[in-house]
């Protein structure tokens, strides 16, 4: 069963949306995503953040929050969904307005389909002189994607990630989609999320982003993602400042693991260290199990 349905309905809460930035190849997904996080992450957090740990959190000027998995493409979101952490509310596709819609175009609307998330357009590079709205709008016609100006249910926003235009609106027509889902999660509970990558800093061991999903982590948890285990030693948010807990659709890092989890990793709070250990101990049979087998 889903875990999200063990959940009694008067234990939800709203929760912030979740959103996977996709579309084609040099239509300027990593330029939006930059953009978005240098104008948005609240300034005069601690350490302020130069470099991507794979998730961020904006606030938006109506004060409400928005999460986004910094890394680009259909490929992470794909590979997250085949093992089963549906980690995105809505994909943001981006569309080019000097070139409309192309192949990868294509793909990431399939992909958001065939995954039942809602897609919010932004035309981008509007700043370009050959820039054409309209005809990106007519084009993403032909794909059942009809925008909320002629009556459709897609929310689409005009940008310029290069000169930071248009963030604001896009991220309220985000907000305006979220809404459509009414995204709710239990905060009090054992956390459960996915690991979005993870890697070694020194003097801290192993460092994963995890986004929180639901429940809420805490300093001293145990936990088990993938074939590894641990023991929350340090939470520290997507800027580096150190924090005591995380809720749900908050991407936080942490540290305190035995080993080093795979993005895409299945993150769950367990009650004692045992349970972790036997988990992780069959786990790492499997894999070991599985290698030979593929050896063979
Ligand atoms: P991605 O492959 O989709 O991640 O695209 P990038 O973000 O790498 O951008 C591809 C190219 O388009 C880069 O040279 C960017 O500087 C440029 N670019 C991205 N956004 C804009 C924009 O809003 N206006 C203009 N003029 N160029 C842009």
């Amino acid at each position: 069963g889903n875990a999200i349905d063990e959940d009694p309905e008067e234990s939800l809460l709203p929760r912030p949306p979740v959103v996977t930035i996709m579309g084609h190849v040099d239509h300027g997904k990593t330029t939006l995503l930059d953009a978005i996080r240098s104008a948005k992450v609240a300034s005069g957090e601690a350490g302020g953040i130069t470099q991507s740990i794979g998730a961020y959190q904006v606030t938006t000027a109506s004060g409400q929050e928005v999460t986004f998995i910094d890394t680009p493409g259909h490929a992470a979101f794909s590979e997250m969904r085949a093992r089963g952490a549906n980690a995105t509310d809505v994909v943001v596709l981006v569309v080019a307005a000097d070139d409309g819609v192309k192949e990868q175009t294509k793909e990431c609307i399939a992909t958001a389909k065939l995954a039942s998330v809602p897609i919010v357009v932004a035309i981008n590079k509007m700043d370009k002189p050959g820039a054409d709205p309209a005809r990106v709008l007519n084009e993403l016609m032909n794909y059942q994607l009809l925008s909320t100006e002629f009556g459709g249910d897609v929310e689409v926003g005009k940008v310029s990630a290069k000169n930071k235009d248009g963030l604001d609106d896009l991220l309220d027509k985000i907000l305006l989609q979220a809404e459509v889902l009414e995204l709710k999660a239990n905060p009090n509970r054992a956390a459960q999320g996915v690991v979005i990558e993870a890697g070694m800093k020194q003097g801290l061991g192993t460092v994963a982003t995890t986004l929180i999903q639901r429940g809420t982590l805490k300093i001293g948890d145990i936990f088990v993602a993938g074939a590894s285990w641990g023991k929350v030693r340090l939470l520290m948010n997507h800027t580096g400042a150190r924090i005591t807990e995380a809720g749900p659709s908050t991407p936080v890092q942490v540290v305190g693991f035995d080993g080093v989890p795979g993005a895409g990793d299945v993150f769950t709070v367990v009650d004692k260290e045992e349970t972790a250990r036997t988990i992780t101990d069959s786990r790492r049979k499997l894999l070991r199990e599985n290698q030979a087998a593929q050896m063979q």
